[in-house]
């Protein structure tokens, strides 16, 4: 048993408060010890020494006291969640990783339905295939799956869940090599609002499969993802740390776009953190911490890599011949910063723009400040863009901008730094990720799924959860 008990205690002050002030009414008392009667999963409730722990997600700021978390332990306790959630008419949050930037996994006065306990792992490597619960990380799947000398690409973070980032589309340092997470989904298993479990494929409920690929958590909760699963005997990568110039920024785009599909990179345009590899006189000063990752052979690597490390003398170069499951550092899980953020794409980044990027960038006291550049393109380019409901294939660059603030008064301005740099990058375009999106209002959700795909999603929400049960999540409402 994981849920709530993993994880680091509190400690930080951007973490939920405790839980004093939270009393325990008899409605919520007799809620409480129904959902004991329903489901063989624990039931966390606000009286239980590990609420708080429970009751946390990954971003700061989001201090919210659901009701109960119900750590499922199989379909049928999905199920049964999903009925007490609509018959007592309770907000219901679906909880995988809990790093939903809007903090949607978490409810105020809700029933949180928690699936980090269901992990297990069911590998078929004569079909290619992986059974995997939706409780996994993608760091725990990624290292099981290295250990048969496979891997699914999911994204640049151990610790997200892969039920979040499959649903919204996955991107990551496999992306241009096999596309997004979500074009290596063969199926998945599905428990709909009225307490149905199907399994959805392109042969069984294929609307429903079509939506489950970028429409996010707004169908029903899955339980389980059929990845095909890629041989990755060998990988070269790892973090290349260059001064930050616009020559360098310009560079390191164009570089990207021309390397052959095995290799995907980040280019973090940021303040260089004083880690111990990084000498003293660079701490703070603009760098671009690149995170190269190429799928194959570390002597193709090295030759894909060449034209980033002659773009300048590298601070640090890390890059190497390493197992796939090392591009995913140990992460402190008592880390919940406060951020604001934008995502966006943009077509290039030519000089011009790297300057702009600079410009904003030197502008800008905040200690943490980032421009995050991924060039994308490869196999992500290659589904026919209707494919799936993940809407932006065609859009060559993700950007994110985004700063970290210290506490509520730190908030204006980084938002106005934040939405200045944003509109000075994007022009016109106002397209988004949607794992990407926070707490930003409806016409995000549009600026993620445009026009008739939001329409075709609509219906489709409409056949499998009349109600909107499913709510809390970049919402679909039903047609
Ligand atoms: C530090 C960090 C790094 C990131 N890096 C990347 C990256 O490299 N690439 C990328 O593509 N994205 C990335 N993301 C975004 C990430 O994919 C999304 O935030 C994603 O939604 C997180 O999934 P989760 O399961 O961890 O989150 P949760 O907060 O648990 O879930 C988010 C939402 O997804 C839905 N959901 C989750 N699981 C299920 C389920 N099993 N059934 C139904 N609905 C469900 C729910 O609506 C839920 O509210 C990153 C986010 C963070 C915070």
């Amino acid at each position: 048993m994981r849920c709530g008990l993993n994880g680091s205690p509190l400690g930080c002050n951007q973490t939920p408060t405790e839980n004093a002030d939270v009393s325990l009414t008899p409605s919520t008392t007799t809620l409480i010890t129904e959902l004991r009667d329903r489901v063989r999963g624990r039931v966390i409730g606000p009286d239980d020494a590990d609420y708080d722990q429970a009751r946390t997600v990954t971003m700061g700021g989001i201090d919210r006291h659901p009701v109960a978390i119900v750590c499922v332990a199989d379909t049928d306790d999905v199920a049964q969640v999903i009925a007490t959630a609509r018959e007592a008419e309770l907000e219901l949050a679906v909880r995988s990783g809990g790093h939903s930037s809007a903090g949607h996994s978490v409810t105020e006065g809700g029933i949180v339905l928690d699936l980090r306990d269901m992990n297990a792992a069911d590998f078929d490597l004569d079909a290619g295939t992986v059974w995997a619960q939706a409780g996994l990380s993608a760091g725990e799947l990624t290292t099981q799956a290295a250990e048969h000398g496979v891997a699914v690409g999911f994204g640049d973070t151990g610790s997200v869940g892969i039920g979040g980032i499959t649903l919204g589309g996955g991107i990551g340092y496999l992306g241009r090599k096999y596309g997004l997470t979500i074009d290596s989904l063969l199926a998945a298993e599905v428990v709909t609002a009225d307490g149905q479990v199907l399994r959805a494929s392109q042969d069984e409920h294929p609307d429903l499969f079509w939506a489950l690929r970028g429409g996010g958590g707004n169908f029903g909760v899955v339980t389980g993802f059929q990845y095909r699963v890629h041989p990755l005997p060998s990988f070269y990568g790892g973090m290349l740390l260059l001064p930050a110039t616009a020559e360098t920024v310009a560079g390191f785009a164009a570089a990207a776009d021309a390397a052959p599909d095995e290799l995907s990179t980040i280019a973090n345009v940021m303040p260089t953190p004083p880690m111990p590899f990084v000498p003293e006189e660079w701490h703070g000063k603009l760098a671009i911490m690149g995170m190269v990752g190429y799928a194959g052979e570390p002597d193709a690597g090295e030759r894909a890599v060449a034209p980033f490390r002659a773009l300048a003398e590298p601070i640090a170069d890390m890059v190497r011949a390493m197992g796939y499951p090392e591009m995913y550092p140990p992460e402190d899980d008592s880390y919940h910063p406060l951020a604001v953020a934008h995502t966006l794409f943009i077509d290039h980044v030519d000089l011009p723009v790297a300057e702009t990027i600079m410009q904003w960038l030197n502008d800008s006291d905040a200690a943490m400040r980032v421009a995050q550049l991924r060039v994308l393109g490869g196999a992500i380019a290659r589904v026919a863009a209707d494919a799936t409901a993940y809407a932006h294939r065609s859009q060559p660059i993700l950007v994110n901008v985004a700063a970290f603030y210290e506490g509520p008064d730190g908030k204006p301005i980084r938002q106005a730094w934040v939405e200045g740099f944003r509109d000075a990058l994007r022009g016109d375009n106002h397209a988004a990720y949607v794992n990407f999106v926070g707490d930003e209002g409806d016409a995000r959700v549009h600026d993620a799924y445009p026009a008739a795909r939001f329409e075709r999603l609509a219906r489709i929400k409409a056949k499998y959860d009349p109600q909107n049960v499913f709510r809390l999540n970049q919402n679909v409402a039903p047609a």
